[in-house]
């Protein structure tokens, strides 16, 4: 098994020039574990500076892109334009864009397609609410956001699934290690039966939810945990300890 550790920081609707400069700073001195490979996603008036001015061996990713190429679509940005200024990967599916813009599982999966076709590297987030936790939902939720995420996929080379507990997304309430196991175990299973054993084995599944410097290290000790999405944290000088919690 040689999956390689990956760390996204998503910085949501955070940040200024004033503070992207610092943490782009801060980023290129620091000390990072070269074996992992990390992402970070600004919003989009900041990609370009962000891309330009962090280390090389930092992609930078889109927190979104839409599911056309251009057009008529007010306030949208098209995989084809992430690509056009240099940006390597895109976050498709969060749970916010679920939420609080009200994507489907479908356009979700359109744009996935249409992002992979794009040339982007896609980080493709699922995960359950806590209602449906409660009521033993999280497996049947689960299959079924990343059904229509592999329904549109026919080349997994360039997608990672991010699992992302709702309950546990800026709330401060972590997966257990053994919770986050459980559901990335059984998303690789789903893989394996659904599309293929290689792909099973090959495609990396990051945690998401309340991951900070203090529980990364333990997280990171999971069979199935191949990384991590991070929102608040990545945005503080700890996001430099998850990113080396396998080192
Ligand atoms: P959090 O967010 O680390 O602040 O819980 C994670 C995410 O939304 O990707």
């Amino acid at each position: 098994m040689s999956r390689k550790f990956i760390v996204g920081g998503n910085f949501k609707l955070n940040g200024s020039n004033e503070f992207l400069t610092k943490l782009v700073e801060d980023l290129n001195k620091g000390n990072l574990d070269s074996n992992v490979e990390i992402v970070v996603s600004p919003p989009f008036v900041y990609l370009d500076k962000v891309r330009q001015s962090i280390r090389k061996d930092i992609a930078v990713a889109g927190q979104n892109c839409y599911l056309k190429s251009s057009g008529a679509y007010t306030g949208e940005v098209a995989a084809e334009m992430l690509k056009d200024i240099g940006i390597e990967w895109v976050i498709l599916g969060h749970s916010e864009r679920r939420e609080i813009f009200k994507e489907t599982d479908e356009e979700i999966g359109q744009k996935v397609a249409h992002a992979l076709k794009a040339g982007l590297k896609v980080i493709a987030c699922i995960g359950e609410k806590l209602d449906e936790r409660v009521n033993n939902k999280t497996n049947e939720v689960v299959e079924r956001q990343l059904k229509a995420i592999a329904d549109s996929v026919s080349d997994w080379t360039n997608v990672v699934i991010a699992y992302e507990p709702v309950w546990a997304i800026g709330t401060g309430k972590v997966a257990t290690p053994q919770q986050a196991q459980e559901v990335h175990k059984h998303i690789r299973e789903w893989l394996h039966k659904n599309v293929s054993p290689n792909v099973a084995e090959k495609t990396r599944i990051m945690y998401g939810g309340s991951v900070n410097g203090g529980n990364a290290a333990t997280l990171s000790k999971e069979p199935d945990v191949d990384g991590f999405l991070v929102g608040g944290a990545s945005l503080k000088p700890e996001f430099v300890t998850i990113c080396n919690a396998r080192a």
